[in-house]
């Protein structure tokens, strides 16, 4: 059958297998002390509410189901090394059953289920690319786990194992030809391992907006701009804590948006992590549903306006077990073209109101500070 319509929902229950357990280690500058356990910041139950909201919400049933597959190991190479695939692979095996945890990089767990999880993350990628490449669906939303921006070719890093990105963008190149592809990382840290993967490469634009120096520490920095013949196709935006719907809509409106319709990608990737939200315990920047939907709809214009909509959204991150399934319906939602209507949990609190028109003196600093510098590769 084919759609030139319609919206694809990327999902695999093998997801929720990737189970990074509970936190009881409270670290100090001279020791550290035990406490009950809770949930490791990097839930499946996050994962796990995202999909009862898009079910609940009616999403799922107006959307196609595109199913995952696992990533072979040759696809996996084009970015990582066949040593730290293997690594992954034996460390889960060998190491830890469910409930007992075991970590590849310092700051991700993994359990028993976790390297088949990162496959079939890989593989729904490139799957979420398949079907908007061959005309089955307009766009596509691919609810991932692990995430994939922060791994880096031999290491895992920030609770991601393989670079889901980076994979497909390889893949539409390799299986489809595509000349340029455009990644844009609105996840609230820096993706790290995408701009390593591309950064000689100008066959991909790399764009991410983050909170500036948050993690990693001093990556995303604007003079961060690519290297040899990748020079300015990587575009670092960081912001400021606090900068929030409008601070967000202006960076798209005036630097996203003029350099993606000069670039003029053929296909649109988004490492869609929503911890910017205002709620988010690892971030600081106030977004609300609002400015996800703003974000969502200004993508979907560039994609009409220059690749006839190809658009995919690949979840990255988001800690706020409350607030992400709210943002991430209303991310979504623009790819339909639909509203099912879900009040924004906050909507009325002054603390929302003051986010949405907030644009302080230093998020204006630091959008004039980025338009400046981009200015030597961009016309913005
Ligand atoms: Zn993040």
């Amino acid at each position: 059958m084919s759609l030139t319509n319609g919206t694809g929902l990327i999902f695999d229950e093998r997801y929720l297998n990737h189970d990074t357990g509970v936190q009881t280690t409270v670290t100090m500058r001279t020791g550290s002390f035990q406490l009950a356990p809770e949930p490791h910041p990097s839930s499946l139950y996050i994962t796990q509410r995202i999909k009862q909201f898009l079910d609940g919400s009616g999403l799922t049933a107006q959307m196609h189901p595109v199913a995952a597959r696992p990533a072979t190991e040759n696809e996996l190479t084009v970015y990582h090394t066949r040593n730290y695939i293997a690594a992954v692979r034996a460390h889960v095996e060998g190491g830890p059953v469910r409930g007992d945890w075991g970590e590849i990089a310092s700051d991700t767990p993994l359990s028993r289920g976790s390297f088949d999880a990162a496959l079939y993350a890989a593989g729904g990628a490139m799957n979420a690319v398949r079907s908007v490449m061959n005309g089955e669906v307009r766009n596509a939303y691919a609810l991932l786990r692990p995430p994939g921006h922060h791994a880096v070719s031999n290491r895992a890093m920030g609770f991601c194992v393989f670079n889901n990105v980076a994979v497909a963008a390889h893949y539409a190149r390799n299986v489809y030809g595509l000349e340029r592809i455009m990644i844009v990382d609105w996840d609230v840290h820096h993706g790290n391992g995408t701009q390593d993967a591309f950064y000689s490469d100008p066959g991909v634009l790399f764009v991410s907006l983050h909170q500036h120096n948050w993690y990693p520490k001093l990556s995303g920095e604007l003079e961060q701009v690519g290297t040899g013949a990748g020079a300015g196709y990587t575009v670092n935006i960081p912001l400021p804590a606090g900068t929030g719907d409008r601070g967000y809509g202006a960076a798209f409106e005036q630097l996203v948006v003029p350099i993606g319709l000069q670039y003029r990608p053929q296909l649109v990737l988004i490492s869609a992590g929503q911890d910017a939200n205002w709620l988010d315990p690892l971030a600081q920047m106030m977004v609300t549903m609002a400015g996800f939907r703003k974000m969502s709809e200004l993508m979907l214009g560039l994609a009409e306006e220059v690749c006839e909509g190809r658009l995919v959204m690949l979840q990255e991150g988001g800690y706020s077990a409350a607030y992400v399934p709210y943002c991430t319906v209303a991310a979504v939602e623009p790819l339909l073209g639909s509203d099912v209507g879900i009040a924004d949990l906050y909507a009325g609190s002054a603390e929302v109101e003051r986010s949405t028109t907030i644009f302080t003196r230093e998020t204006h600093q630091a959008l004039a500070a980025a338009r400046k510098w981009h200015k030597n590769w961009w016309k913005i």
